[in-house]
């Protein structure tokens, strides 16, 4: 899928948002983006995430892994793909962790997909989880980084769509100037 196309897919479905939006960092942008809203469809979800299945097919998978909750989506859907096992890793007490009896074997070839990165945070988390059970990081996925390329996993990566993120101090917003008011969305996940 082209990207032009893709982001079409994502204004379709309102994941991504134009206009005049306040950012929970408190400065001003022109896009909000919310990911589950173009994973609602399971078509979208398909389509975009062989983007990431395919990038990783002739390598050696034995499992993908997500950081809960935004990745499980995602990490599903690319397992399912290349029908390899999935598991996910959620917060307890603040740090991710392996629950439910999932596992990672040593010397275990590791996916680890996710939805948004802009960090990395969770990503890094997960590749710790990764490292400590001494299993080998393949490679990460993901559907939209939004580091502007700055995110180094150090390991082959691939995103479906780079978005740069573009805000504004409010005093000095061009949003501002033109006497719009500020949208605050309903999400944290900014
Ligand atoms: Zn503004």
């Amino acid at each position: 899928m082209e990207n032009k196309k893709l982001i079409d897919v994502f204004l379709e479905t309102n994941a991504l948002l134009q206009g005049h939006f306040l950012l929970t960092s408190g400065r001003h942008s022109n896009q909000y983006f919310q990911c589950a809203k173009v994973l609602q469809y399971p078509n979208h979800t398909t389509d975009i995430c062989s983007i990431i299945a395919d990038y990783f097919k002739d390598m050696q998978i034995d499992t993908v892994i997500s950081p809960a909750i935004g990745g499980i989506v995602v990490g599903q859907e690319v397992a399912r793909q290349l029908n390899k096992k999935f598991i996910f890793a959620e917060r307890e007490d603040k740090n991710l962790k392996l629950r439910r009896g999932f596992e990672l074997k040593e010397g275990e070839n590791v996916l680890v997909c996710e939805d948004v990165v802009t960090t990395g945070g969770s990503v890094f988390e997960v590749i710790d989880i990764v490292k400590q059970n001494k299993a080998n990081l393949v490679g990460v996925g993901m559907i939209v980084d939004r580091s502007n390329g700055k995110v180094n996993f150090g390991v082959p990566q691939v995103s479906t769509l780079q978005m740069e993120v573009i805000s504004y101090l409010a005093d000095e917003c061009p949003m501002c100037k033109e006497g719009t008011p500020a949208i605050k969305p309903g999400s944290r996940k900014v």
